[in-house]
């Protein structure tokens, strides 16, 4: 039971936002969000149900009605003033992320610049894209798409919203957004940002609550025409042959499993850093995370090296002090899977550098694990086959160039690769035989305009940029005699 003091710092929320207004739940199912660092109840939150989606839907389809037949320029004033109430929100929403999710700061206020951005780059596309095309007397438009449903994860909440919205809007679609039930405090920083920027009602509707309820709602609905969503394969693959039965277009980004070559020629002064921020962002909690580390087998001890020097500047701790590189897992369920993961290394065969299992000293509060990195790990282990989602690093050794670009695909999974190297010229020939949706070359690296999404089982179709914007878009072409 809640002590006075908990009582007072406790957060409620009880509404959704539906046609341009904060409305109370329709549904009843109330639920505790804990702050990961310290296992503390810090608000508690009422869930939508069905009938609240339904409610959004409804609100969406009778704005898609005038929204979907606006111009270029009225969209692109609606994409700039989301970029300012966006902007002037950044801290907010980093404290939330920080608060409730576990973010370090360094990584929520990195992620929320993008979320702020990512209006002016969807604008700067929508500039870019022709809407128009047309050749002796055929004349193609495309079309917004209808209605959209809108579903996010945890690990980025708030930068998804943005991200989705904005190509959304961008393609002239109205929205019913389903956040993730574990992100409600940076949801509701995001939905004051939406309400200060007075959009036309019933353009963006957010009902939180349950996937297998709200989402598994927006899925099925015929009104709902498009579902974009970024989370797990399982759920991806339920959207794809639930929405089936309503003929659902569908972008999925689902997870990733992404290999990080390391050529023989690779300046490890430079590269090791860079593949442990790249293993370790945002916690290991990322699908784009490299967390398999191609190296080659002359040169596995000086890797070793320089990671046991390298890793001390990834310390674990409290996500709100600057210092710290890796926070606590969003959850006590996904603490204990990446710790199921580290034990499954162990018993495979895989051998610590350094990690392992158990709290990190001093950390036993909350749900953080020890940064870990394996040797000795075969791509046939699990712990190289599928996503832990955690700050969990797998060295792998490779013979030639040829055999990296073996190992590197051979993979269930094509969201991202990276590779790194001083020849530019032979970094880009290996990147280019890579089955990864994006290859960054010496570098974390990220292009807002550039397609983002998978091959394989890392998901259906693109987000970003134009090609972001065309995933909402149906073309329609006029013949005339
Ligand atoms: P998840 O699949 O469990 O949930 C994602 C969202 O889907 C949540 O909002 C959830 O409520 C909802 N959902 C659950 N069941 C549903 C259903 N039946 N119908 C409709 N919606 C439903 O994923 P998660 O645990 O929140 O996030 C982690 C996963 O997300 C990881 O696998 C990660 O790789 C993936 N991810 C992918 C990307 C990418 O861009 N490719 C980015 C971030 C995270």
């Amino acid at each position: 039971m809640a002590t006075m003091t908990e009582k007072e710092t406790i957060k409620t929320h009880t509404t959704h936002y539906i046609d341009g207004a904060f409305v109370e739940s329709h549904g009843r199912e109330v639920m505790d969000i804990i702050n990961p660092t310290n296992g503390q109840l810090i608000a508690r939150v009422t869930l939508a149900d069905e009938e609240d989606a339904r409610r959004a839907i409804a609100a969406a389809k009778r704005a898609f009605a005038s929204f979907g037949r606006t111009t270029k320029e009225e969209r692109a004033k609606i994409l700039r003033r989301l970029h300012e109430v966006v902007s002037a929100h950044i801290d907010d929403l980093t404290a939330a992320m920080v608060e409730e999710y576990g973010g370090t700061i360094a990584f929520s206020r990195l992620l929320m610049e993008g979320a702020a951005n990512v209006f002016l780059s969807a604008e700067k596309a929508l500039q870019e894209l022709p809407l128009t095309r047309s050749w002796g007397k055929t004349t193609v438009t495309l079309e917004p798409v209808g209605v959209a449903g809108l579903i996010t994860p945890w690990n980025a909440n708030s930068f998804f919203l943005s991200a989705k919205l904005a190509s959304a809007v961008a393609a002239g679609c109205t929205t019913v957004i389903k956040p993730s039930e574990l992100s409600p405090l940076q949801t509701r920083v995001w939905l004051e940002c939406l309400q200060e920027a007075e959009l036309p009602n019933g353009l963006c509707n957010v009902v939180a609550g349950r996937g297998d309820v709200v989402g598994a709602e927006l899925v099925r609905n015929p009104d709902v025409a498009k579902i974009s969503f970024t989370g797990s394969v399982a759920v991806g693959q339920t959207i794809m042959r639930d929405g089936a039965a309503t003929m659902k277009r569908v972008t999925l980004e689902l997870g990733g499993k992404s290999p990080n070559i390391l050529l023989d020629d690779a300046d490890l002064d430079q590269a090791i850093p860079t593949a442990l921020a790249i293993a370790f962002m945002n916690s290991g909690q990322a699908c784009v995370a490299g967390t398999r580390l191609l190296v080659p087998r002359t040169r596995l001890d000086e890797v070793k090296r320089a990671i046991l020097d390298a890793i001390r500047a990834f310390p674990a701790g409290d996500p709100a002090d600057p210092k710290t590189a890796v926070g606590p897992m969003v959850s006590q369920k996904q603490y204990e899977r990446v710790q199921s993961y580290i034990r499954k290394g162990i018993e495979e065969g895989a051998e610590v550098l350094v990690g392992g299992e158990g709290h990190p000293k001093g950390l036993e509060a909350g749900y953080f694990v020890k940064p870990t990195v394996f040797v000795n790990v075969k791509n046939e282990m699990t712990i190289a086959r599928e996503e832990i989602f955690g700050p969990v690093l797998c060295i792998i050794t490779y013979e030639n160039d040829e055999d990296a670009i073996r190992i590197a695909n051979d993979t269930t999974y094509g969201l991202h690769a990276y590779v790194s190297g001083t020849n530019v010229q032979r970094a880009r020939r290996v990147a280019s035989r890579l089955l990864a949706g994006r290859v960054a070359i010496n570098g974390m690296l990220d292009d807002q305009q550039a397609p983002f999404g998978g091959f394989k089982y890392s998901g259906v179709g693109r987000e970003f940029g134009t090609f972001g914007i065309e995933a909402f878009l149906e073309p329609r072409a006029i013949l005339e005699s």
